[in-house]
């Protein structure tokens, strides 16, 4: 008879002490004493010790017991006992319990793992990538993901209880404008026509609006085709949702209740609220970023007044141009490494600053910097009552155009943060940050594009300035952000279609797009709309920040890897002739007999430029990767060609041989050649001798 699983093993505890209980699970390691086996059997729920004895099991099971492999499936049933005292496993919830079997069923034999599971956490990610499913088997995972289950169930249960209901939309649809390229879906019914996949649900969320549903939230996929950062994956999960008949408060009061309440309920955690809150202007000028992490200080203060008077020329001509001096005030920063201030100086310049101005405070009050040389001793104090500095504190500065201000100090704050250690884990700070600018000039587009998306509603105030200056109107847009991370954006939505065609237009539509594109969204809104606003926050980033995960691929079972690829399988992959023609795609790519060209291996640029000792530009790196990636497509394409059975040939021309007498040229080129050279030996160039790092040596 089939063994039934009564409980699971890893939960089992001295309560059920005496009881037959039968446990199903994965080998996770075997010791075999002679006469008895002892495995740790593995389920989600933990580990518990099995026995099997010579004397309490058939012949044949015991058999089964000697060859049991590791990652093998078992079903086991027998009494649990408790364990003799000195073989307690005090680092296993079920550490002073067992099961001796009595009997024991192999439901799967398992081939020998790539990496132990156990271990697992030490292997390349690449490999446990490949691997999915043997990874999900780790605890950390396990945890991760059932952390994320209970998260998302928190936010439904708040939802509903709230009166959103849950409604599905598209998948295969129009493109919805989010900043990023979409995936596209060839349709065979309509040839040469495509779908697009969601970048988000916002057109139907808010059609779902027009159509009287009032409260409407999903747990939505959303797939935006972008170069992948750190924490980005090509398709995401998004808590979507909109409201009607609200006013932006309305929405800022219901996300605070929710994010609170939620983060209560699976970290048990109370967060403060009312939220902080910060303009958008406020965001940048104090913090240099619009998702600023406040769980520690560092602000920065504006010296522009006192650095346009100074007798430090630098800073003077900044000013004279336009630009701005800020500085941030690091307490207790004397006692900066010179290395540390070295890391600064380096992070700045890449920021696109020319470097890092700084002045140190010594504890006894003498000012240490090269500033010295430049500034008064009344400018310095300025200086150092401006930004609140005291003795002991280490004052950085930046002068610049103001783009590249703030985006060198909010850079160098959270540098400063991370070597100070004042990013605390385990410490949640909501912001709310507001007044967005509604337009974002694009200089690669070379027009105004969405801060947020065209969707959404400007300040009334700064409606009469769409057209003739997008760079001042803000938009009634949001975001809530937690300890320095986006976690999601809304905004109020334009109802009004001819606020809806203005706002196109200022965004370079010509009429006959906006038709095409948006026509049916913008009819929508002739037929009585009600006001409206929403948001959306990523549900894979609130989990990955509250687990204090390194990733967003740790809390998603089956993620895509750096490049957008899943090592899993293999996705996305050829696709065969046929299958092309029938979506009218032949010009794609048939390839020869049928055979298919392997996916390109994924390049990592960084490590290949940092190999070369290159350091690129964002613009250089894309150059890079398209031609390294265009480079092995090629070799793919020519490896897959189908060469079987023809001839070899190394010429396409006919041969024939030429004979020529072996003469030496005429001429002097050799003695002009040594001529030019700048030493040189006997009838050789001389080359200087190198060492190993490319050095000439003496
Ligand atoms: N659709 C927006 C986004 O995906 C969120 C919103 O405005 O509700 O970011």
């Amino acid at each position: 008879m089939k063994l039934k699983r009564s409980h699971y093993g890893g939960s089992l505890t001295e309560d059920l002490v005496g009881q037959t209980v039968t446990a199903c699970g994965w080998v996770q390691t075997r010791r075999d004493m002679g006469g008895v086996i002892f495995i740790d059997l593995r389920d989600r729920t933990g580990l518990l010790q099995v026995v099997f004895d010579r004397r309490d099991l058939s012949a044949a099971e015991f058999a089964v017991a000697e060859h049991l492999k590791n990652e093998s499936v078992l079903a086991v049933q027998g009494p649990i006992c408790i364990r003799d005292p000195e073989t307690y496993n005090p680092k296993l919830p079920t550490g002073t319990i067992e099961l001796r079997a009595t009997r024991l069923e192999l439901l799967s034999t398992a081939a020998t793992p790539p990496f132990f599971i156990e271990q697992a956490g030490s292997v390349r990610e690449d490999l446990r990538l490949r691997y999915r499913y043997l990874d999900l088997r780790r605890p950390q995972l396990q945890h991760n993901l059932r952390f994320r289950h209970q998260l998302q169930r928190a936010t439904e249960n708040y939802l509903d209880a709230h009166g959103f209901w849950q409604v599905e939309t598209p998948i295969l649809t129009k493109s919805t404008p989010e900043g990023a390229r979409d995936y596209l879906v060839p349709s065979r019914v309509h040839p040469g026509d495509f779908y697009a996949l969601p970048q988000s649900p916002q057109l139907f969320k808010q059609l779902l609006m027009v159509g009287g549903l009032d409260r409407y939230y999903q747990v939505a996929r959303c797939f935006r085709d972008e170069d992948l950062r750190a924490d980005r994956q090509p398709e995401f999960t998004q808590v979507d949702m909109e409201l009607s008949f609200v006013d932006q408060e309305d929405i800022l009061a219901h996300l605070e209740d929710l994010f609170k309440t939620v983060v209560q309920e699976v970290t048990g955690i109370r967060v403060e609220s009312p939220f902080p809150r910060l303009t958008w202007q406020q965001a940048m000028d104090l913090y240099g970023s619009d998702k600023p992490d406040l769980r520690f200080g560092l602000p920065i203060t504006d010296i522009t007044a006192i650095a346009a008077q100074c007798h430090f020329s630098v800073f003077r001509r900044v000013c004279d141009g336009g630009g701005v001096v800020r500085a941030i005030c690091v307490p207790g920063g004397d006692a900066f490494t010179r290395t540390q201030i070295d890391r600064l100086t380096t992070t700045a310049r890449r920021c696109g600053a020319g470097g890092m101005a700084w002045i140190s405070l010594r504890p006894d009050g003498q000012v240490y910097s090269i500033l010295t040389k430049y500034l008064t001793a009344e400018e310095i104090a300025a200086i150092t009552a401006a930004t609140g500095a005291q003795n002991g504190d280490f004052i950085l500065f930046c002068a610049d155009d103001l783009a590249t201000v703030r985006r060198t100090l909010g850079t160098l704050r959270l540098a400063v943060a991370d070597m100070l250690g004042l990013r605390r884990p385990g410490e949640y700070r909501f912001l709310l940050v507001t007044d967005f600018p509604q337009f974002e000039y694009s200089a690669e587009e070379k027009r105004w594009v969405s801060t947020h998306h065209p969707f959404t509603m400007p300040c009334e105030q700064d409606l009469p300035y769409l057209q003739s200056d997008p760079g001042r109107v803000r938009a009634q847009a949001y975001d809530v952000v937690l300890n320095g991370v986006e976690l999601g954006s809304g905004s109020m939505r334009i109802h009004r279609p001819d606020i809806q065609r203005q706002m196109f237009t200022a965004l370079g539509f010509t009429q006959q797009q906006i038709e095409q594109r948006f026509g049916f969204f913008v009819e929508a809104f002739h037929y009585g709309a009600p006001p409206h606003g929403g948001f959306a926050f990523g549900l894979d980033r609130l989990a990955m920040l509250l687990l204090g995960a390194g990733s967003l691929r740790d809390v998603i079972a089956f993620p895509k890897s750096k490049d957008a690829a899943c090592p899993l399988t293999g996705a996305p992959g050829r696709v065969d002739a046929a299958q092309l023609a029938a979506l009218h795609l032949e010009g794609g790519r048939p390839t020869a007999g049928g055979a298919q060209p392997p996916a390109a291996p994924a390049v990592d640029v960084d490590a290949v430029a940092a190999l070369a000792m290159l350091e690129l530009t964002p613009a250089e790196r894309e150059k890079a990767a398209a031609d390294l990636h265009a480079m092995l497509d090629f070799t793919g394409q020519l490896a897959a060609i189908d060469t079987a059975g023809v001839e070899p040939t190394a010429h396409v021309l006919p041969l024939q041989n030429v004979f020529r007498p072996d003469v030496p040229s005429p001429g002097d080129f050799h003695d002009q050649l040594l001529a030019m050279a700048p030493t040189t030996y006997k009838n050789y160039i001389r080359l200087p001798d190198r060492d190993e790092k490319g050095g000439a040596k003496a």
